[in-house]
């Protein structure tokens, strides 16, 4: 965003406005906790504002401050719709095209109001009047503290806005130990403790909460484990019986793919989840290093996300899409062992 960007901005909210704030279909912690920080802080400009979700998000998030006022496209469509169709203002978070937020994206491509887009995925659409993007940021939420700064407004952050922006820092930087964890990052974390954010509090609440089934589900998980050493790779199925019988809830495959990663030597790890309902395979890669998976997704798996962590789909078989993912290894061959 340049300087012209921000002074603009900054008179578009200098009255009050209708405001819609979006994140990706299946928000996670940077997704809503972007979402909720901008949200208290817009509503301290005295605005009128909402943070729209394409669907559910997991139970580890619903006590962050502000959660209980989130309203479902899926489940409240006809509400979302209107609030889009009147919005001046659309914020859209931790995502960098329409179509990620699923059945939304039509409604919100009709709105002719401002568009503000806030991420740091890889290659960014153009469809938002003011684009904040930045590949290198660790979480959208550490950007939209750096907005709010931006704004010259760092005064407002009280302890909601600190408490939703360190969710999303944390869960997207797997608790600051990712390589996208810069110095910056932890001089954010320290003026968010300052403002009232309660590390142990927070931690405890997003990790420390899970149920025995999930714990049984994690085990499973492990035990389905595979590697391929010769490709330094490991990946993780789990089928919809698997699910079913761990009594599966939203959530509860989060972070799991990133146990492939903590065997001595792998730097790419996958884990292929059915999801019967959806008719799809949902799959999430994560590597180490300079290994693209961000590429791999686009190229392969209808999707992307940054270098070392993207999402995608599948819409063969369990079995077919392992097979596939197998079968394009040895084209990847130099860059999985010149790591
Ligand atoms: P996860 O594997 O945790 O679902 O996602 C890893 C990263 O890739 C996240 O930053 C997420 O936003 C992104 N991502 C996940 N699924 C998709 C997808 O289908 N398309 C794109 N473009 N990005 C995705
Ligand atoms: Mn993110």
């Amino acid at each position: 965003m340049t300087k012209q960007d921000i002074a603009s901005v900054k008179q578009l909210l200098a009255t009050k406005k209708k405001i819609v704030i979006v994140p990706h279909k299946n928000p996670d912690g940077d997704a809503i906790g972007s979402s909720l920080g901008l949200y208290h802080y817009l509503l301290k400009g005295n605005h009128d504002v909402h943070v729209l979700v394409p669907n559910d998000f997991p139970s580890f998030l619903k006590w962050i401050p502000g959660s209980d006022s989130i309203l479902r496209h899926d489940s409240q469509t006809k509400m979302c719709n209107g609030l889009i169709a009147d919005a001046d203002i659309i914020f859209t978070l931790d995502f960098n095209a329409l179509h990620r937020t699923d059945q939304m994206e039509q409604v919100l491509a009709e709105n002719k109001g401002v568009k503000i887009m806030i991420d740091h995925h890889q290659a960014p659409d153009d469809y938002a009047l003011y684009t904040y993007s930045d590949v290198h940021m660790s979480s959208t939420c550490e950007m939209v503290y750096h907005f709010i700064d931006m704004l010259g407004d760092i005064d407002l952050i009280d302890k909601d806005i600190a408490t939703c922006l360190y969710v999303g820092i944390m869960t997207d930087t797997g608790s600051f130990r990712f390589s996208s964890t810069s110095s910056t990052t932890h001089n954010v974390v320290a003026n968010l403790m300052e403002k009232g954010a309660d590390n142990a509090e927070i931690h405890n609440n997003i990790y420390d909460s899970s149920s025995y089934e999930r714990l049984q589900l994690l085990g499973c998980a492990l035990s389905n484990l595979v590697v391929i050493p010769e490709f330094r790779t490991a990946y993780i199925t789990l089928s919809q019986e698997e699910l079913n019988r761990f009594n599966y809830k939203k959530g509860d495959t989060e972070g799991v793919v990133n146990y492939g990663l903590s065997i001595e030597g792998v730097i790419l790890a996958a884990i292929f989840i059915e999801d019967k309902q959806e008719g799809i395979i949902k799959i999430s890669l994560r590597s180490k290093g300079n290994f693209s998976v961000n590429e791999m997704s686009r190229a392969h798996f209808n999707g992307g996300g940054h270098i070392n962590a993207a999402g995608g789909k599948s819409y063969l078989p369990l079995k077919d899409t392992v097979e596939k993912f197998i079968s394009i290894l040895p084209s990847y061959n130099k860059a999985l062992n010149d790591e």
